[in-house]
């Protein structure tokens, strides 16, 4: 049996037999987004979507996560297929008829989506006349918390790794052509960590700065100096970023605060590099501070790893969508992103791949308050999990 012929008919049959319920489960998803680890209801709207089929269910994993297994005739390997499910602190702008109802989250990551293709995955897999061609297990794992909670560390944790063999997970990607699947080899995604810098001086009366340690002038030089730490410290041909994304301090436009605040993220591709940012950003801070009578104290979080694709996994991930959608809607990056993603934590216990999923050039960034897609793409999101569980487990 050849790949093209392997995977004859379960496209269309995704289409015509499921897509109206993966876009129904999805609209239902939409309408009510929910954060961090608190996915109960999400998690209870999949169970019910996942309602009759033959899977072993676990619930209750990382709080709100979901494991289902299915399998297959064989005694084959495990695979596994991930999900986010959790939505973003953001005001819907979109005007929807199934726009958010929680006033201040949205779902602009398109978790929604990620969560319904999969239950979409789960019912094409479930199937008798598919089931027989698997020789092995999949694992279909439903993850709370990607947007900073590390829901995707804290199921490693609790064991959700054990004894799978090889993951995949899909992001919809805007900026992608409508349908492209595209990943890559190695690091996909950047390690995303993040700190508060609190600037110590000596506060006093703003006519009289000779008296105090200005924490707002010293914050304002901080800032510039850690210009300088990824620009004259990290060799120019290794990516890194680091951002200050706040900044605050005072009470009064006539008094010279004692403290500042800063809080900034910084992204890198390179674990020896990013090993040693902190003790850069320190220690460039804390010299500019103590020149200028101050000091610096650095709480820094080491948040998400590097997300790093297997080469073998990016490969079939690559094939799999070649042979389902024609190679004209594969491309393998040139690049990683300098975002962060908490599939990182899966990746490195097991072998696997993320991959994104174009929803069009012309649509609104995630993480922003329109992000709306069309969701033709999420029958074809279902058709490329189940493919890849498919390809993972033949014979
Ligand atoms: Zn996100
Ligand atoms: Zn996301």
């Amino acid at each position: 049996m050849d790949v093209s012929q392997k995977f004859d008919g379960l496209r269309s049959e995704i289409e015509d037999r499921f897509a109206e319920e993966i876009v129904a489960l999805r609209r239902d998803i939409h309408r009510e987004p929910e954060l961090g680890f608190d996915t109960k209801k999400t998690a209870q709207k999949v169970l019910a979507a996942l309602d009759g089929l033959p899977l072993e269910v676990e619930t209750g994993i990382a709080e709100n996560g979901i494991v289902a297994t299915l399998h297959g005739e064989g005694e084959g390997p495990t695979v596994a297929l991930r999900a986010d499910m959790d939505a973003l602190p953001i005001r819907e702008e979109t005007g929807l008829p199934f726009a958010s109802e929680a006033e201040g989250k949205m779902h602009a990551c398109g978790h929604d989506g990620h969560t319904s293709m999969l239950v979409g995955a789960a019912h094409a897999l479930s199937q008798d006349s598919v089931r027989g061609r698997l020789n092995g297990t999949v694992k279909f794992v439903f993850q709370p918390a990607e947007e900073g909670g590390g829901g995707g560390r804290v199921m490693v944790e609790e064991g959700v790794a054990e004894g799978v063999d090889s993951i995949f997970a899909l992001h919809l990607w805007p900026g992608l052509p409508f349908g492209t699947v595209a990943t890559k080899a190695g690091p996909i995604m950047a390690a995303a960590d993040g700190f508060e810098m609190e600037i110590r001086g000596s506060g006093g009366h703003g006519a009289m700065p000779h008296l105090t340690a200005d924490a707002v002038v010293i914050a304002a030089q901080v800032v510039t100096a850690l210009q300088t730490v990824v620009s004259r410290e990290v060799d120019p041909v290794e990516p890194a970023v680091l951002t200050i994304g706040e900044i605050g301090a005072g009470t009064a436009f006539n008094i010279i605060p004692e403290k500042a605040r800063i809080g900034g993220t910084v992204r890198t591709l390179n674990a020896d590099l990013r090993e040693r940012m902190p003790e850069r950003i320190e220690e460039v801070a804390r010299g500019v501070a103590q020149g200028m009578r101050g000091d610096v104290r650095l709480d820094y979080n080491f948040s998400y790893p590097v997300t790093l694709n297997d080469v073998r996994a990016a490969e079939r991930a690559l094939g799999v969508a070649g042979d389902l959608f024609g190679e004209g809607s594969v491309l393998e990056l040139r690049n990683p992103s300098m975002g962060g993603e908490d599939f990182a934590f899966f990746l490195e216990k097991v072998p696997g791949a993320f991959v994104w999923l174009g929803v069009g050039e012309e649509v609104s960034g995630l993480h922003t308050p329109r992000f709306a897609f069309d969701e033709e793409i999420l029958p074809r999101g279902s058709a490329l999990l189940a493919a890849l569980a498919l390809e993972s487990l033949s014979r």
